[in-house]
């Protein structure tokens, strides 16, 4: 059976292009666990249901139908979110939402349940700690606040977003500080992941780490 990977990292470390290109090799699906509680927070917000109201979240979630497409599409009721839920607004509120212990224990068990059959690589927050406890590759990606700011400037560039440094690093700074100072699941590295600082390398170089790392455990 193939194996399930656990990528963790704070905002803008790179997990998500680390998840991808490694997927692509390997054959396997990458699910960016972000980018359901940014559906969750998206949806609240356009219900106006307030992101602390743990109940009225969670009954949404209930009603919610959220498709997370193997190709990284991710559809709620029918509607193509997958740009919308990249805004700067919902970053934030995802991070509010992912505060809530019921919003995280209703991701999980969905997160859970999709990569039950192996071949996934997942990036989050809590994939090491949580979700993939047993994952027989786990990484935990950083990088200075001021580098992934960089990065995550260039990302919004090119898709036309909102890209101003100074926005983006204090947001970077705050959401660091949400997520790794909440109550439940915070962010923090699991004992047996690799750390590796992603500051001073290329996509190429982190690739091939991670590759290695991965055929390290697959015995190629
Ligand atoms: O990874 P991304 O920046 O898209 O995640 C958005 C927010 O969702 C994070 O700031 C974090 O608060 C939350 N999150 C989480 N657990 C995960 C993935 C994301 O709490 N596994």
């Amino acid at each position: 059976m193939p194996i399930n990977i656990a990528i963790d990292g704070p905002s803008a470390a790179g997990k998500s292009t680390i998840a991808d290109l490694p997927a692509e090799r390997l054959g396997y699906i990458h699910l960016d666990t972000g980018a359901m509680y940014r559906a969750v927070a998206y949806n609240a917000l356009k219900k106006e249901i307030p992101l602390d109201d743990e109940e009225a979240i969670v009954s949404m979630i209930d009603e919610m139908e959220l498709v997370m497409d193997t190709d990284g599409d991710v559809i709620l009721d029918g509607e193509d979110i997958s740009e919308a839920i990249r805004a700067n607004e919902i970053s934030m509120g995802a991070s509010e939402v992912s505060k809530l212990q019921k919003c995280r224990e209703a991701m999980v068990t969905m997160q859970q349940k999709i990569c039950a059959g192996g071949g996934y690589i997942l990036d989050g927050r809590d994939i090491g700690t949580v979700v993939l406890k047993d994952a027989p590759v786990k990484i935990y990606m950083t990088a200075t606040p001021e580098a992934r700011a960089l990065r995550r400037v260039k990302q919004n560039e090119e898709k036309g977003l909102d890209a101003d440094y100074q926005t983006i690093l204090e947001d970077i700074i705050k959401r660091d500080y949400q997520d790794m100072h909440r109550e439940f699941s915070p962010l923090t590295k699991a004992e047996d992941a690799i750390e590796i600082d992603t500051s001073d390398m290329s996509i190429e170089e982190v690739v091939d780490k991670a590759m290695e790392l991965v055929n390290e455990v697959l015995g190629e």
